[in-house]
């Protein structure tokens, strides 16, 4: 997958993308990801790229044109056009299943106030949000979501079935992991884990997965049955 940021901080990527899985993706050829800073097109003088709102308020906005001259940049018929915003769809499992399908992406990190709606309505395919709150800009939530669906490209995670097993792909959380020593600060391992009964462990897994469910998103487990 070709994934293209377009933003006013490209320097604000150096770090997310340059340790861990991530770097090992980039370095297995599983993804490409390029960075356009939007500034290179500002056609003024001064490279403004923000301007006060019309009708008055607080914050700048972006303009309109630098931002679709960046995407048209590197856009392509396969391309799929995000704008990271508190006003999109909410970022789920599924959604980043189905993004990890795409060929191309392009992710719009907003800054300021946000961009003139115009750039959203000429040349985004859809807004997502990755929660209800306000990020000061667009970039983390460019780093959230391209986490997130690169653990469904293939090749990316050690263990393709590990992601099978994690929360919300059945619907709930993922069951609790113990790994050594037996006993922590008086606290053991459950005895089922360590029987090496794999029906029992599997069953074990599944109520647990479910008990947590209930108690901290007790609609999930609803929305499941
Ligand atoms: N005035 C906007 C509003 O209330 O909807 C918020 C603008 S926010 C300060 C600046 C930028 O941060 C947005 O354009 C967007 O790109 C990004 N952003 C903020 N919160 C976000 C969220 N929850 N999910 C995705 N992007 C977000």
């Amino acid at each position: 997958m070709l994934v293209d940021i377009l933003s006013l901080f490209p320097e604000y990527f150096r770090g997310p993308f340059d340790v861990s899985m991530l770097m090992r993706a980039q370095d297995k050829g599983c993804i490409e990801i390029r960075h356009t800073d939007i500034r290179d097109f500002a056609e003024n003088k001064h490279q403004r790229v923000d301007d006060r709102p019309f009708g008055g308020g607080p914050g700048m906005v972006m303009k309109p044109d630098p931002v679709v001259r960046a995407i048209r940049s590197v856009r392509s018929p396969r391309s799929h056009v995000v704008c990271l915003s508190p006003q999109g769809v909410l970022l789920s499992a599924a959604k980043c299943e189905e993004l990890s399908r795409k060929e191309h992406l392009i992710l719009l990190c907003g800054h300021y106030e946000g961009i003139d709606e115009r750039a959203i309505e000429i040349a985004v395919d859809e807004e997502i949000s990755i929660g209800d709150y306000v990020l000061t800009n667009g970039c983390a939530a460019a780093i959230v979501l391209v986490d997130a669906v690169s653990r469904f490209i293939p090749g990316v995670i050690g263990h393709p079935d590990a992601v099978r097993e994690d929360s919300f792909q059945n619907g709930i959380f993922d069951a609790p992991h113990y790994t050594r020593p037996e006993v922590f600060e008086g606290l053991e391992v459950p005895a089922v884990l360590r029987g090496g009964n794999h029906a029992e462990i599997q069953k074990w897994r599944e109520t647990e997965a479910i008990k947590k469910t209930s108690r901290i998103r007790p609609e999930l487990v609803k929305e499941r049955t």
